[in-house]
């Protein structure tokens, strides 16, 4: 091997070095029908063959229609469904076929934030002991010194100490949310799934729990998996983003590709949608027509061809290849091949 070559070897291995998570064509179905036999009939395809990449300390934000099976793709990253194909890589660990008592260990680097923070606090327990359970149960630190890591994280999260003694009800969902958040970040992970972490929330709070998330990824080295369908917020919180549609990644890459050369019609379909706050820039909004196909019988060729403007024969019958058109830019759409 020459030196050039060494040299390439060593900047690739370094560049898979930061990778926190990878997927490889992930897939999850349920089944909806099954013969006497117990034989599947009949199943809904959630997640078809999503790959990504994840590096640590970025976010990823994962935007599509609701239904389109990004909650379901962050919960089987996460193995509270187990997947039906395909590849969880986690932290250099092929975690696919972990089982639950290997997952344990796992369970502090990987934690998720509900949408709802309403009914994700146990009403009976004060704040107190709800960030103070966690922490001894995985014995993050001594317990003489638990009390105090709890205050502190309370702060870094902006809640006063004396919320301490106080019941979820007692609280706004925006300070919920914030309990959520501290409750997460407890047990010191590394990867967070951020669910529509901020969709129950009025708009004034929304921005400063993202600008909450924000910040405590930046002091904590927080790796997010950021869903959410509200494409302003994921703009403003992600590096890279992925963009699904019924089950399968339709285009990915850094967040400046997607937003400014979108380059598959369903993005540009999507994007074309969000309001432009300067009244001179005329909107030339793309109406998709029809509703998202079900997923227990999806289109043949690309699942979006019932919907997309440029349809051809070639797009009902052949499913189009998820390729890179540009540097770290994915995208599956035959339109691109023909360019
Ligand atoms: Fe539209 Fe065809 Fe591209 Fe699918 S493959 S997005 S139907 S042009």
């Amino acid at each position: 091997m020459t030196e050039n070559n060494e040299n390439v070897v060593t900047e690739t291995e370094k560049k898979d070095s930061d990778v926190l998570l990878e997927v490889i064509d992930l897939c999850k179905s349920f089944p909806i029908e099954k013969n006497l036999l117990g034989k599947v009939q009949k199943e809904l395809v959630a997640v078809d063959k999503v790959s990504f990449k994840l590096k640590a300390g970025e976010t990823l934000g994962i935007v599509g229609e609701s239904g389109c099976g990004k909650t379901t793709m962050g919960r089987t990253i996460l193995k509270l469904h187990e997947p039906t194909g395909g590849q969880i890589i986690f932290n250099g660990e092929d975690i696919t076929k972990y089982s639950k008592g290997q997952m344990r260990h796992l369970r502090t680097d990987m934690q998720i934030i509900f949408q709802d923070p309403y009914s994700s606090l146990p009403p009976r327990a004060t704040v107190g002991d709800i960030l103070s359970e966690p922490v001894k149960v995985h014995g993050i630190v001594p317990p003489e010194e638990v009390k105090s890591y709890v205050m502190d994280l309370m702060e870094k999260c902006g809640l006063r100490d004396y919320y301490y003694e106080r019941y979820p009800h007692e609280f706004s969902g925006g300070q919920r949310q914030r309990i959520c958040i501290a409750r997460a970040l407890s047990v010191k992970p590394k990867l967070v799934v951020c669910d529509e972490p901020v969709s129950a929330l009025d708009v004034s709070i929304q921005a400063q729990i993202i600008n909450l998330l924000k910040e405590l990824q930046r002091s904590m080295n927080l790796t997010y998996l950021f869903i959410s369908h509200d494409l302003s917020v994921v703009k403003f919180i992600s590096d890279k983003v992925g963009v699904m549609y019924l089950g399968a990644m339709m285009e990915y890459g850094d967040k400046k590709d997607i937003f400014d050369n979108p380059l598959h019609p369903y993005t540009k379909a999507l994007f074309s949608a969000i309001p432009n706050p300067n009244p001179d820039v005329k909107m030339n909004r793309i109406v998709l027509s029809g509703d998202i196909p079900s997923p227990t019988n999806p289109p043949s060729g690309c699942r979006f061809h019932t919907r997309c403007p440029h349809a051809t024969e070639k797009c009902k019958q052949c499913v189009p290849e998820y390729k890179e058109y540009e540097s770290g830019h994915f995208a599956a759409c035959h339109m691109l091949d023909e360019e």
